[in-house]
C-alpha cells in the first residue's frame, strides 16, 4: 500500500455494515480521518467506536443518499466536523431478486435512484470544493455486476451499470483538475447484501449464476479484501489514478 502522508478526512457513504464498515476500518488504520454515514447510526457508532480504541478519528452522520436534503446536512456537518474532504466512498447499495417482468416498476426505480442519482448527489455535495481545491478523491463501488448481468438481478444490473457509465464521464471531466474518480468493482463478498432473501430466492439465484456461467467459482470474499482495494486506491500518489479496481475470489487450490 501506498503511505499515506497527509491529513486527509475521508466521507463513507453507506459505512453500518458490510464493505463500507469494513472501508471505513481500513482507512482509519492508514490514517485518514472518517466520516460514517448511513441511515442506521447506531451500527455506524459501533464502527466509529472501533475505530477510536483503535486510535483513529472518527465521526458518524446520518444519511440517507436518495434524499437531498439529507445528502446536503451530512455534507455540511461532516465538513464542519472535519474540514474539508478529500476522499468520498460512494458505498451505498442494495439489491432486491425477481423476474423483470415482474419486478414493480417502482422498486426498479428505487434501485436506480440509490445506484445512480444516489452517487451524484455525493458527486453534487463534495467534488465542486475538491476542484476548487485541486485534489481529491472520488470512488464508487460498483459491481462485477455491471459488466456481468445477472438474471434476477435486473435493477441492480442497471443501476450499476448506470453507475459506471456516469463514473466514467466524469472521469473524462475531471481531467487535468487534480480530484481522481475511481471504480472499484467487487465481486461476490459476504455482507448484509441479500440477507433479507428467502433462503429459496436466494438457492434459486446462485443456481441460475452457475447454469449461466456467471460463478466461475461460486465462493465469496471478505468485505476486508475490498476494503484493503478501496484503501489503496485513494492512497495512490499524485500522478497515479488507479481509475477501476476489480476485485474477484481467488481460485480455490
Ligand atoms: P451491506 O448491505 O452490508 O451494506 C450496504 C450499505 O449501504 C449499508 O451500510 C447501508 O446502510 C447502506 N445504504 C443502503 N441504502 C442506503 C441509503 N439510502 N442511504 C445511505 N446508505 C444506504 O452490503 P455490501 O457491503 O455488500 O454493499 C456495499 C456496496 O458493495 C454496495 O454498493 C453493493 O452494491 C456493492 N457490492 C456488493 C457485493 C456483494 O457481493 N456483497 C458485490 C459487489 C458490489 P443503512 O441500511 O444503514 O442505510
Amino acid at each position: 500500500r501506498y503511505a499515506q502522508p497527509d491529513r486527509r478526512p475521508a466521507v463513507v457513504a453507506g459505512a453500518s455494515s458490510g464493505i463500507g464498515a469494513a472501508t471505513a476500518l481500513a482507512l482509519a488504520a492508514a490514517g485518514f480521518p472518517v466520516a460514517l454515514g448511513a441511515r442506521r447510526t447506531d451500527k455506524c457508532e459501533d464502527v466509529a467506536t472501533a475505530i477510536r480504541d483503535a486510535g483513529g478519528e472518527a465521526v458518524v452522520h446520518a444519511l440517507d443518499v436518495t434524499d437531498d436534503d439529507s445528502v446536503a446536512a451530512f455534507a455540511s456537518a461532516v465538513t464542519s466536523d472535519l474540514g474539508d474532504i478529500e476522499v468520498v466512498i460512494s458505498n451505498a447499495g442494495s439489491v432486491g431478486p425477481g423476474t423483470i417482468h415482474e419486478v414493480p416498476t417502482e422498486r426498479f426505480g428505487q434501485e436506480l435512484d440509490l445506484a445512480v442519482l444516489g452517487a451524484h448527489r455525493l458527486v453534487r455535495a463534495f467534488v465542486p470544493s475538491m476542484i476548487t481545491r485541486q485534489r481529491g478523491d472520488i470512488l464508487f463501488v460498483s459491481s462485477d455486476v455491471a459488466v456481468r448481468p445477472r438474471p434476477f438481478m435486473s435493477s441492480y444490473a442497471a443501476g450499476k451499470w448506470g453507475l459506471e457509465g456516469m463514473a466514467q464521464a466524469l472521469q473524462m471531466e475531471l481531467e487535468g483538475t487534480g480530484v481522481r474518480a475511481s471504480i472499484v468493482r467487487p465481486g461476490p463478498t459476504w455482507s448484509e447484501m441479500g440477507a433479507d432473501w428467502d433462503v429459496d430466492q436466494a438457492a434459486f439465484v446462485l443456481e441460475q449464476w452457475v447454469r449461466f456461467g456467471l460463478a466461475r467459482h461460486p465462493h465469496f470474499m471478505k468485505p476486508t479484501a475490498i476494503a484493503d482495494a478501496i484503501t489503496t486506491v485513494v492512497s495512490a500518489p499524485r500522478g497515479v489514478h488507479l481509475n477501476l479496481v476489480e476485485v474477484s475470489p481467488e481460485a480455490p487450490i
